[in-house]
């Protein structure tokens, strides 16, 4: 029988969903045991990073890192699996383009601690002690990993060879990704699993070319389960987000967020979400075009809601004396390339 192939899976700033979604796949996992040792998985397996550490370089066959890059510690993660794999997979939204964790990209680490460590209700901190990389203790000094300024979806910081985009990534994605590793059948690297096109390429619904008066959050009005919901003065980012995921949203009656990212040839997909949002006001007076768009609860984020770290704007500009992420930005210069 030919050897196993080896996986390790990694989180990095994440909520924990795109863990689940690998225990989506029902009995598929079993089919990834059969397939495959898992030497790093730290949700379910206790294995340590010295383990990894001790490997040879280029011994894991394939790395599927979730959740965008906040830490130093994450970095050095990411740094060390790709060092120790044939092949690493962005896996979810938020590793292959920042996600929802990179909305705090319009804040820098200094207003984000603040925000945190003072304002916040519940806090209690009339020193106003915020953490430190390094502490002194009685019993020497200990470490904590460097909170970076902003996020990074995974490429800025590693080379990366596949994308599986999603928030999470669907089951039935996540079963090809699998099955095209195991078969040798993997498409050319660089590859973003999903469709070429867009969510409303895929979606039922009837558009009638409507234009709207305003927009409404989804708990304000009753839509109708047929019509675009866009028409209807929702805002759904079908039109500005990649398909594969079969119109999941739009079927369970709920606009498109957006977690696919952009289609192909979308350099921004908040600018494509807000040309498809002026294509329906109805209106041609400056006016009322600004009171329809004051509507819009949160425009950053309904626009970048999966990728600010992938948008053309990518975070607020780093202040005085803030340049603790330069070793990131040099990959992201070189990404942008
Ligand atoms: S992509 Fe979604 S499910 Fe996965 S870690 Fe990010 S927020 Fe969680
Ligand atoms: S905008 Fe949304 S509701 Fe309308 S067709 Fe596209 S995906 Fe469907
Ligand atoms: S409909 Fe949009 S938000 Fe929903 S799963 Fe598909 S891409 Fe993601």
């Amino acid at each position: 029988m030919a050897d196993k192939l080896k996986f390790a899976f990694y989180w990095n700033a994440s909520c924990g969903g795109c863990e689940i979604a690998v225990l989506d796949i029902n009995e598929k996992i079993l089919e990834v045991a059969a397939l495959a040792d898992i030497l790093l998985w730290p949700v379910a397996v206790d294995f340590k990073k010295h383990h990894i550490e001790e490997l040879p370089d280029k011994h894991i066959d394939v790395s599927f890192i979730n959740g965008g890059t906040r830490t130093s510690e994450q970095k050095e993660m990411a740094e060390l699996l790709r060092c120790k794999s044939k092949a690493v997979v962005a896996f979810g939204a938020c590793a292959s383009l920042g996600g929802i964790p990179s909305l705090a990209n319009f804040h820098n680490r200094e207003e984000i601690f603040h925000r945190a460590y003072i304002e916040t209700p519940s806090t209690d901190n009339p020193k106003g002690i915020f953490p430190q990389v390094k502490t002194g203790v009685p019993e020497g000094e200990v470490e904590l990993p460097l909170f970076f300024n902003h996020v990074y979806r995974l490429d800025q910081v590693i080379d990366v060879d596949y994308y599986l985009p999603g928030c999470p990534p669907t089951p039935e994605m996540i079963a090809a990704a699998v099955t095209a590793i195991a078969t040798n059948s993997l498409p050319p690297a660089g590859t973003v699993f999903g469709g070429p096109s867009t969510v409303c390429d895929s979606c039922k619904r009837v558009k009638q070319e409507k234009k709207v008066k305003g927009f409404h959050r989804i708990h304000e009005i009753i839509p109708d389960p047929e019509r675009c919901l866009l028409e209807q003065g929702i805002i759904c980012a079908g039109s500005a987000t990649r398909d594969g995921c079969g119109a999941l949203c739009l079927n369970a009656n709920m606009p498109c967020r957006g977690c696919f990212g952009a289609p192909d040839g979308v350099a921004d997909q908040g600018a494509k979400l807000l040309s498809a949002l002026a294509t329906v006001l109805d209106s041609n007076d400056l006016a009322e075009i600004d009171t329809m768009i004051n509507q819009i609860v949160d425009p950053a984020g309904y626009l970048y809601r999966f990728g600010t770290s992938s948008s053309l704007l990518k975070h607020k500009l780093a202040g005085a004396g803030e340049s603790a992420d330069q070793g990131v930005q040099a990959k992201q210069r070189e990404v942008a390339k």
